[in-house]
Order: C-alpha cells, then sequence, then structure tokens
C-alpha cells in the first residue's frame, strides 16, 4: 500500500487509533504527518519504562507544547517491576543474558504496551525497513497478530537523510541525544552514541548479535 492511500484508509477506519512515540525523529516526524493529513482523533501515547534518558523527557515535554497535546503515559504493572528491580538491581544483571534483557523489555515495554493497544482498531510508528535486519521486511500497513491489530508504518521505505530533511523543513524539536552521535534511541541502560562508520542500530542492545535487537513490540509474526 502506498503512503497516501495508508493515510486515507486511517481517516476511513472504525475505531480507536494510537500512535506510539518512543522519543525517536521518526514519531515525530509521523506525529506531524498525523496532525496534517488526519481529519479525525488519535491517541498518542508512550511507554514509560522508567528508564528513558532525561533527554527524552525532555523532548516529551516539548512535544506536548510544540504540538498542544498530552502524551498518554503506559508503566509497567507495580508487582511485575518490584520483582524485575529486585532481581536486577545491577544493570549488567539484565544484561547477562538475552532471556534477561527480555524479561526487562516484557514487563516495562511489551506488556505496557499491550494495555496500550487493547481495543485499538490501529497503531501507528515510526519504524523504517532501513533501520536493521529485522525491520527489512515492514510494510507500509500490516496486521500485527501479537497485538491484534492493524500497524501502520508510514515511514517504512523512508531514509534517515528524508526524515532530517522532513524535521529540518517543519522545525520540529528532536531528541538532542541526536547531537551527541546517538542514531537510535530507546531506554538509557540500553542504547548508546556510535561512530560514523558503525550501523544505525549498532547502539542498541551494543552487547548483542544484531537479530536478537528488538525488545518485542515488533515481532515479524506481522504480514503485509
Ligand atoms: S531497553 Fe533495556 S532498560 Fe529498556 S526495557 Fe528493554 S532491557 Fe529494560
Amino acid at each position: 500500500m502506498s503512503f497516501d492511500l495508508a493515510f486515507h484508509l486511517l481517516n476511513k477506519l472504525e475505531g480507536d487509533i494510537a500512535l506510539a512515540l518512543s522519543y525517536q525523529a521518526e514519531d515525530v516526524v509521523v506525529l506531524h504527518l498525523l496532525k496534517e493529513r488526519l481529519t479525525r482523533p488519535f491517541e498518542v501515547f508512550t511507554l514509560d519504562t522508567g528508564r528513558h534518558f532525561k533527554e527524552s523527557l525532555d523532548l516529551h515535554r516539548q512535544i506536548e507544547t510544540f504540538f498542544n497535546l498530552t502524551i498518554h503515559r503506559y508503566t509497567p504493572d507495580e508487582h511485575e517491576l518490584r520483582s524485575l528491580e529486585a532481581d536486577f538491581a545491577d544493570e549488567w544483571a539484565m544484561r547477562a543474558s538475552l532471556q534477561n534483557r527480555k524479561r526487562c523489555c516484557n514487563v516495562r515495554k511489551v506488556r505496557p504496551l499491550a494495555r496500550a493497544l487493547a481495543g485499538k482498531t490501529a497503531w501507528v510508528t515510526g519504524l523504517r525497513a532501513a533501520q536493521s535486519v529485522t525491520r527489512e521486511n515492514i510494510h507500509v500497513v500490516e496486521y500485527d497478530e501479537s497485538f491484534q491489530c492493524l500497524k501502520f508504518n508510514p515511514l517504512a521505505h523512508w531514509s534517515e537523510d528524508a526524515v532530517t530533511d522532513y524535521m529540518n523543513a517543519h522545525s520540529l524539536p528532536n531528541n538532542a541525544l541526536y547531537r551527541e552521535g546517538f542514531r537510535s534511541i530507546g531506554c538509557a541502560p540500553c542504547t548508546r552514541a556510535i561512530a560514523a562508520n558503525e550501523d544505525i542500530r549498532a547502539g542498541r542492545w551494543w552487547w548483542e548479535n544484531p537479530e536478537h535487537k528488538e525488545c518485542g513490540l515488533h515481532t515479524r509474526k506481522s504480514h503485509g
């Protein structure tokens, strides 16, 4: 499906739709596009993992002011979080195995996302195919079997430069971490700045192999 047709479909869909914000430039571009092109209401939410960078929390406030909206926060279950923090008081314990890291992502991201998407007809993301090997087959519109709703990735075929150009053309607020060498932004314990010659996602879960670098929010059970 084409980029333009995706927005047309979003306007026609019955039921609630929501944009997931993770404090990256792509999300800000998609939010601007939705505000420009949609004639219907939509929710904007973030997963409040408790591990975001200060710069990301600053961007949260800047986005709310710039777009005159409230970003809904979905937080981890308190009981699950206490158990997680008891087991992984030391960040290196969380990094000790893929299983441990995924347990943290499950508690702080995946389960809150399931609550955010419960009853929604569709969610919208800023994913791009060029971001990683785990995303190279994404489509502009997919059915997300994990969360049982439609998933719109309007920037699926955009380049990193196209995102930057759009941000600059519309003077949109951006995450200050990009000025410090970050090119993909997630939780602070799991994200670092990268060198110019490194892969765009090299700074995410840098201790893992590239094919593992997803948190469980964007599984490829989906199909186009
Ligand atoms: S990205 Fe890191 S800190 Fe954030 S939820 Fe996943 S493992 Fe936990």
